[in-house]
């Protein structure tokens, strides 16, 4: 099976950010940098390194059949040069197998993960606005995602599972497998974990949303952080957005900070948070609105860099979502962007960051435990875990499934891939949305 097919039949989507179906960003010739991301610059989140430390066999193997498949001239890891156990584990790799793969080391800066970001710091160039990675004759792919690959084209193993660390204000800090479609009250509670009367932060503390207990794990799943509700890193998130707009009416200052620390600013790109919020504050006028769509999230200017405790990134985000309901495209004719003189300096030192966040004395590694000892006694796979058409369910109630059998499908001429049974048992339900699995030993 050729590689795309293979990557579209096993499931494999980005297992980071909005779960882009791999396949669909190959392209072969025109790629200079084939590039993984290994920076996880998300504060408290563990899996990416965890993942270099412990597989790289696979995840170098994962990378180079990719570079092969699309003739990349260079493929190159960037990680920070503070993930030691990390860089020794790909070096030896590297070493001994013969890869031409680089290791490029990042510093320990937020939000060094940012694939944009990346993309300059290795190539030099700059996606223009609006644009993707292969523009400039990128493609980047996170850590798990390259495990995935290898897992795919390998071994013939579909995505079922999904690495995540569970931590935070928890015990014992952890990074695991889990079944795609596990209940996170029932993880958290197997786990030994206290969440009542807490948050549960589906992501990391700068991108990261609340979740709740009874929501699955699924392929985009990056970890899970728990906070008590006073915590910094939640009280921004729980804001209603009507709040939100109206403290960027009534206490924005306009001193810019936003803007200039904001990494796509600092890239050259138009986007200007502070004169976002000044429009949606006064609505003076619209010309502002459309740099939203080029805010990637980052959430620098919410959680590090406004004085007045705003959310420039909460107003960019429901404005996106407005936009993008309307069918409205951020179109620029733009082609040279310069990045500020002021870049290097402006980045935000993690350590920062935690302080800031009131992050510290949660920083413990979550070291990984693995093996498949997480059985949920019930899945609820969601039909659309990437972007694109959902899958469609070929499973009934009452069908028998096996661990890694197509479940959902999605049909050839769309964007999307198919999912997997995550445990063997029976199906339950299914509709558009979910399919319910009832596990064998349940
Ligand atoms: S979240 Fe804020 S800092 Fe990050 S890209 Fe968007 S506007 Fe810029
Ligand atoms: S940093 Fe805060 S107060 Fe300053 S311009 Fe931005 S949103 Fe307004």
């Amino acid at each position: 099976m050729e590689v795309r097919e293979k990557l579209r039949e096993m499931g494999v989507v980005g297992a980071g950010g909005a779960g882009f179906p791999t396949y669909a960003k190959l392209k072969q010739g025109g790629i200079d940098y084939y590039i993984a991301n290994g920076a996880e610059c998300e504060p408290l989140l563990d899996v990416s390194k965890e993942i270099m430390a412990r597989f790289p066999d696979k995840v170098l193997k994962g990378l180079n059949h990719l570079k092969n498949y699309t003739g990349a001239n260079n493929a190159v890891i960037a990680l920070k040069g503070k993930y030691k156990n990390a860089l020794k584990a790909l070096n030896n790799n590297l070493v001994n197998k013969g890869f031409d793969i680089k290791l490029f080391e990042m510093g320990d800066f937020f939000p060094a993960g940012d694939e944009q970001v990346m993309v300059h710091d290795i190539t030099g160039r700059v996606v223009p606005e609006g644009g993707i990675p292969l523009l400039v004759g990128a493609i980047v792919n996170n850590i798990e995602t390259l495990y995935n690959v290898y897992n795919a084209i390998e071994e013939n193993i579909p995505v079922t599972d999904k690495f995540i660390t569970v931590g935070g204000d928890v015990k014992n800090p952890i990074t695991l497998k889990v079944p795609v479609g596990t209940q996170i009250g029932w993880l958290l509670d197997f786990l030994g974990v206290d969440y009542k009367n807490k948050v549960i932060i589906d992501g990391g503390p700068m991108m990261g949303n609340i979740s709740d207990p009874t929501s699955p794990i699924t392929k985009l799943t990056g970890g899970l952080l728990i906070f008590s509700k006073q915590h910094p890193a939640v009280t921004v998130k729980e804001s209603s957005l009507e709040y939100i707009f109206k403290m960027a009416r009534i206490a924005c200052i306009q001193c810019r900070y936003c803007t200039e620390q904001c990494p796509r600013y600092l890239l050259g790109h138009d986007l200007q948070p502070s004169k976002i919020m000044l429009t949606v504050g006064f609505r003076l006028t619209n010309n502002y609105i459309k740099q939203a769509l080029l805010c990637c999230e980052c959430g620098v200017c919410e959680a590090y860099s406004c004085p007045q405790q705003l959310s420039p990134r909460r107003v960019n985000i429901a404005i996106k979502k407005e936009l993008a309901q309307a069918g409205v495209k951020y179109i620029t004719e733009k082609v040279d962007f310069t990045p500020s003189e002021a870049r290097d300096w402006r980045k935000i030192p993690t350590g920062r960051l935690k302080t800031r966040l009131q992050l510290t004395e949660f920083d413990r590694p979550a070291l990984l435990v693995d093996g498949d000892f997480v059985k949920p006694p019930e899945v609820c796979i969601p039909t659309k875990q990437h972007t694109g058409a959902p899958a469609v369910p070929v499973a009934r109630p009452g069908d028998k499934v096996q661990r890694g059998q197509i479940i959902g499908k999605v049909s050839e001429d769309k964007l999307g891939c198919h999912i997997h049974a995550s445990i063997d048992g029976t199906v339950t339900y299914s509709d558009k949305d979910k399919i319910i699995i009832r596990g064998e030993e349940s």
